[in-house]
């Protein structure tokens, strides 16, 4: 027997949490699916200083929570679990959490993004023995030795200001010339005496001893000239794509995989199936926007469930 349910929520970051809250609130009743990233991107970074209402600051796994016990407090049930398929062909649409048939009469995709790498054999080979995308995370195994992030945006920047609390000395990689990071960001990481930029270089190997990573090499987007850096740990910043695989073939996505909404809605391709946060936004991705776009797409839900009252379940 299948588990039928209004609305369900795909996604545990701030797009889905503000979701649940005002869907809850709206007695929608929500079932929030959680993922394999309970809270999101947030609770692998650590200060927030750009989140509305904390004017000291507020760590990212914190931050989280309390948007969590938020959503509770008013009745959101949440389920550990990762949507693995779904059908939005038609309603009721059909999604299993992992093995289970559940059934729903509007869902919002709140999926957020995923961290990008750069392709390298050298790469897959050292991660977990050097090679991270998550400064906060493993930033703590690089004491008193050199490190290197890769990338010219904000991520980056965060990554590198954070490592100078460990490492000796952190080198930037960035492919350009000009960084892409916001100009704070930037300027941080400009003033700070540990960080070293290496512009206009790409990473042309991972070089390692078989067990951990002992250097990378750098060409010269310039000249093409090759160069080692002694570093022994390597942090991809390079940006995020969005989690769309599950819903390939289903609904409207633009060229790199970002969900098409209808502005200034949160409707996606198919009636009743809303998208929020990262997942839907190529351009601004912030903790903020994500939030609001969770509670634009509550809304919508209310409304459209509101418009389609009879419940048919077969
Ligand atoms: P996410 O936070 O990405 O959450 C996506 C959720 O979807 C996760 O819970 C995941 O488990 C779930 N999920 C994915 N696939 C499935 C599935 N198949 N089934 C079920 N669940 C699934 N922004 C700021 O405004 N300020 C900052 O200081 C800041 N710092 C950052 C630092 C770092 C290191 C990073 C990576 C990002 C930072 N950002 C910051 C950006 C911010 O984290 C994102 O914009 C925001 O988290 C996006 O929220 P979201 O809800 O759309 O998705
Ligand atoms: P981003 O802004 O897309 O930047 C990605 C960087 O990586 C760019 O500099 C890009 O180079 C480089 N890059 C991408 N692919 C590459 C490749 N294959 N090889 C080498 N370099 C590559 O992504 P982001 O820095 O993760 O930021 C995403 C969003 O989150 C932004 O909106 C940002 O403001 C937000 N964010 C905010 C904060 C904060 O406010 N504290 C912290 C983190 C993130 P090019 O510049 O050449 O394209």
């Amino acid at each position: 027997m299948a588990q039928n349910e209004r609305l369900v929520i795909i996604g545990s970051g701030p797009a889905g949490y503000t979701a649940a809250l005002y869907a809850a609130r709206a007695s929608l009743n929500p079932l929030l699916v959680e993922g394999l990233q309970p809270g999101g991107q947030l609770t692998i970074t650590s200060e927030v200083e750009n989140y509305p209402g904390f004017p000291e600051a507020i760590l990212g796994p914190q931050l989280m929570d309390q948007m969590r016990k938020q959503g509770e407090r008013f009745g959101t049930r949440f389920e550990a679990g990762e949507v693995t398929r779904v059908d939005l062909s038609r309603r009721p649409f059909q999604l299993w959490i992992d093995d289970k048939l559940v059934r729903a009469q509007a869902v919002i995709v709140a999926t957020g993004a995923s961290a990008k790498w750069l392709g390298l054999p050298s790469e897959k080979q050292y991660q977990g023995r050097g090679v991270s995308a998550c400064a906060t995370c493993d930033g703590f195994f690089f004491k008193g030795v050199e490190v290197a992030v890769v990338g010219g945006g904000d991520t980056a920047m965060e990554e590198a200001t954070f490592l100078t609390k460990f490492a000796t000395r952190v080198h930037v990689i960035h492919r350009r010339d000009a960084l892409r990071a916001s100009k704070i960001m930037a300027e941080r990481a400009r003033t700070n005496p540990k960080i070293q930029l290496q512009l206009s270089s790409t990473v042309d190997e991972i070089l390692g001893d078989g067990k951990a990573v002992t250097g990378v090499r750098l060409c010269s987007a310039v000249d093409g000239k090759m160069r080692e850096l002694p570093v022994k740990g390597v942090f991809m910043g390079i940006g995020h794509e969005p989690n769309t695989a599950l819903f390939k073939g289903q609904l409207e996505m633009n060229e790199v995989g970002y969900l098409k909404i209808k502005h200034p809605t949160t409707a996606t391709s198919v009636r009743g199936v809303f998208a929020a946060g990262d997942v839907a936004d190529p351009s601004y991705r912030q903790a903020v926007t994500a939030a609001g776009s969770g509670c634009q797409a509550a809304i919508d839900a209310e409304r459209f469930l509101g418009e389609h009252a009879t419940e048919i379940w077969d």
